[in-house]
């Protein structure tokens, strides 16, 4: 059959190797029939039977890492990289090193928190109190797992290791020890507080120093404070992500502020004092005589401060001319006098 074909192939280096290239050692490019677009899958046929080389490895039902394959079609199949990893793992060293230990430390997850600003607390900074759910460290066991704050006692079925170590014929296959679950450590020494995890589902409440002159959709990273890790493994980050309220007045872009300054047709022509609001209070500025619609006056340096990216913006008025719509008869006249000298 086709499955015997494969295993005979493997079994044999230099046509393995000819495999590999190919992925068909007789028959030249095309691979085995019914491979469909997920890539060719050699144990397709693994339900047949007797002449299935995999067919009596498994012992126990569950254990059968090919238990089930029979029914997947082409979409589902196995490629030739995860044939060859299973084959590897299967037949001894390298499946060592690969096979996952569940008593060690796992890293914590990262956590991502949404925070929203107005516009002057992204300014100014602000110190805000943010909440979350995040796994904290277990006190009674002290993020180890293991009961009593206790080195944790070592299987003596497996030597710690959670692993058996099964032969058929030239094949080694690995399999959890039953008498401690794969974990290497004796039930009774696990922390029942937290379940051997060594962490907690907990509500995180912190003070966030939020920085002066953060932005609209940047995210602040603070080191460690994300989830901690399972059995004292490295905890996670905690990433703040932010989201700026719109201002009625200032326009932000970047570190510099805009805004628009309604003027009359008086001051446009003829110029003089204006009193603006900042981003630090009112502040007493000129307008320019024969200022046209659009025009701009800057006053460096009272744009947004960024004392970590040591930036400084600046602040942009833009003018906008509001031409009289209802005048009166001597308004009327003076604009009309005013044509007069335009000729
Ligand atoms: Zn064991
Ligand atoms: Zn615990
Ligand atoms: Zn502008």
């Amino acid at each position: 059959s086709e499955v015997k074909k494969a295993y005979e192939t493997l079994s044999d280096p230099q046509k393995k190797s000819m495999y590999d290239m190919t992925g068909n050692a007789s028959d030249g490019p095309g691979g085995f029939p019914g491979g469909g677009p997920g890539g060719f899958n050699p144990f397709a046929n693994a339900g047949a039977g007797g002449q299935n080389p995999f067919a009596n490895m498994g012992g126990q039902g569950g254990q059968n890492p090919f238990a089930g394959m029979g029914g997947q079609g082409g979409n589902q199949g196995m490629n030739f990289s995860d044939f060859e990893e299973m084959f590897a793992k299967m037949s001894g060293a390298k499946g060592q090193e690969k096979a996952k230990k569940p008593q060690g430390p796992e890293p914590g997850a990262d956590v991502h928190f949404k925070l929203r600003l107005s516009f002057l607390e992204a300014v100014n900074g602000a110190s805000k109190e943010i909440s979350y759910n995040t796994l904290r460290k277990c006190t009674a066991c002290s993020g180890s797992g293991a009961k009593d704050n206790q080195e944790k006692a070592k299987c003596p079925h497996c030597n710690g290791r959670g692993k058996k170590v099964m032969a058929t014929g030239f094949f080694h296959m690995q399999q959890d020890c039953q008498h401690c679950e794969g974990t290497g450590s004796t039930a009774k020494s696990t922390c029942t507080q937290c379940t051997g995890k060594g962490v907690i589902k907990d509500r995180a409440v912190q003070t966030l120093p939020v920085p002066k002159g953060v932005d609209n959709r940047e995210r602040l990273k603070i080191t460690g404070k994300g989830e901690c890790g399972v059995r004292n493994g490295p905890p996670g980050n905690l990433y703040v992500e932010i989201t700026v309220d719109e201002h009625p007045v200032f326009h932000r872009d970047g570190v510099d502020i805009h805004m628009v300054a309604p003027i009359t047709l008086s001051q446009a022509v003829l110029g003089g004092p204006i009193r603006i609001p900042t981003l630090v209070g009112e502040v007493e500025t000129k307008v320019p005589a024969g200022t046209q619609q659009g025009d701009k006056v800057v006053i460096r340096g009272r744009g947004v401060h960024r004392p970590t990216q040591q930036k400084t913006g600046d602040f942009y008025i833009h003018f906008s001319v509001m031409l009289p719509k209802d005048l009166t008869e001597k308004q009327k006249a003076a604009v009309a006098q005013f044509a007069e000298d335009e000729k």
